[in-house]
């Protein structure tokens, strides 16, 4: 039966099919059990919970929208779906999945050669190893095409230098996916952690995705076999690619991070007495709350739309655009919202909405901005590039 949920007033659970929802309902459950009763404490210490990695292995989440090499190969909508549960306790937890899953997975799994496959996927998807994927740099961001980092031939060997700024998972990786310019253009190399002259430094102070390893890569000589480079991989075109996968869980992800702020705010209001009377029985309260539902709402519709896409395999680069681009905006407003309906206890962790709202903040830049994304749709409309 659909899942009984009253911040689904559009019944959109009815449009998954079986599998669909016993994915969702077994990430919820486990979830529910092995991260939401931690999660406030792991986001004030600034701690990722590393224990849980193998498990998510277990469960199939790590590259489970691949084929083969001990990936669950399910279909993208259940990738979505997990997705949003992850999210639904916090952005760091999804940011580890999307990261392995679709940064350094994907780019391995569609970009590298058999034997680079056969060493690392499996070990990927069982959460033995970690993975990170490095494009950005301390001075390169929106505009990768720029990128500084170097791979310059030397006989049969590469020598890598540079560095990679705001890397998810960068402390924790096992291997690293590194785009650098060479003589041919932008290729990927995989660099294992341990390859002399390579180095991590974990970023501290963040305000947001606390409970996820944000780290700088450093690449000082660093001399990589033949066998290091991506061999499919040619151009800023495969990078990017990999970044369109990243940005589907995305926009299915966010929707969690909205509808556990709503179910937050909902509660709250309902036991909170001001004037005599329920806060939620204030006619401000309930059309903040109306208005809520249908962002969400609308939101999950365009998720589960663009799921249908993307399992039908004819989904544009623009759509996910629109996708990223819309849910990003209205979980981040759904967020803050929630967060005046709880008054003075909003700002505390013990409640989920501000925590969810900063998080929201790292979700609005990465995996393009919303600024990169409103052009990218200008773009579709109209033939020009804006951004350039
Ligand atoms: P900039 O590109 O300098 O942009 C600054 C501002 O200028 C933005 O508002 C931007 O939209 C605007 N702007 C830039 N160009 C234009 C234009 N042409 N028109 C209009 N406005 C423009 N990167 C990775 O490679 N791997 C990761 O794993 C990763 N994880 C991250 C995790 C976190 C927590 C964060 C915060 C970032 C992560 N990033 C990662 C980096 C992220 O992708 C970049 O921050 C993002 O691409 C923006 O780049 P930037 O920060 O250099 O901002």
């Amino acid at each position: 039966a659909p899942m009984k949920d009253p911040l689904d007033l559009l019944d959109l659970s009815s449009q998954l099919d079986e599998q669909e929802r016993d994915i969702q309902h077994t990430v919820r459950d486990f979830l529910a059990d092995r991260a939401r009763p931690q999660i406030g404490e792991w986001f004030e210490d600034a701690h990722f919970p590393r224990e849980l990695i193998p498990e998510l292995g277990k469960m199939g989440l790590l590259g489970m929208h691949l084929q083969g090499y001990g990936c669950a190969g399910v279909n993208a909508t259940s990738y979505g779906l997990a997705c949003l549960e992850l999210e639904a306790v916090d952005s760091g937890l999804r940011s580890f999945v999307s990261v392995q899953g679709s940064l350094s997975m994907f780019s391995i799994w569609r970009y590298g050669s058999e034997e680079q496959k056969q060493e690392w996927l499996p070990r990927l998807a069982a959460g033995e190893a970690v993975g990170c994927f490095g494009l950005t740099e301390p001075d390169v961001g929106s505009d990768p095409g720029r990128m500084r980092t170097r791979a310059v031939r030397d006989g049969d060997d590469w020598i890598l230098n540079g560095s990679k700024m705001w890397i998810t998972n960068g402390g924790l990786a096992d291997v690293a996916t590194v785009w650098a310019g060479t003589e041919d253009g932008i290729r990927g190399f995989l660099v294992p952690r341990g390859t002399p002259g390579f180095s991590t430094s974990d970023i501290k102070h963040k305000m947001s995705l606390r409970a996820s390893v944000t780290s700088e890569l450093s690449f000082d000589d660093v001399r990589l076999p033949a066998s290091a480079r991506l061999p499919e991989a040619r151009g800023l075109g495969a990078p990017l690619s990999c970044l369109n996968e990243a940005r589907f869980g995305i926009l299915f992800g966010v929707v969690g991070a909205a509808r556990d702020c709503l179910q937050a705010a909902l509660s709250y209001a309902d036991s909170r007495i001001q004037f005599g009377k329920p806060i939620s029985a204030f006619q401000l309260t309930q059309k903040k709350f109306a208005d809520m539902a249908v962002s969400l709402s609308t939101s999950m519709l365009l998720a589960l739309h663009l799921g249908r896409l993307k399992d039908a395999g004819t989904i544009r680069s623009e759509q996910v655009s629109v996708g990223k681009l819309n849910n990003v905006r209205e979980a981040l407003g759904i967020a803050r919202e929630c967060r005046t309906i709880l008054g003075g206890n909003g700002i505390s962790l013990e409640y989920a909405p501000l925590r969810h709202a900063n998080n929201l903040e790292s979700v609005l830049t990465y995996e393009g901005t919303s600024e990169i994304h409103t052009l990218v749709v200008g773009q579709a409309l109209t033939g020009q590039a804006a951004y350039r």
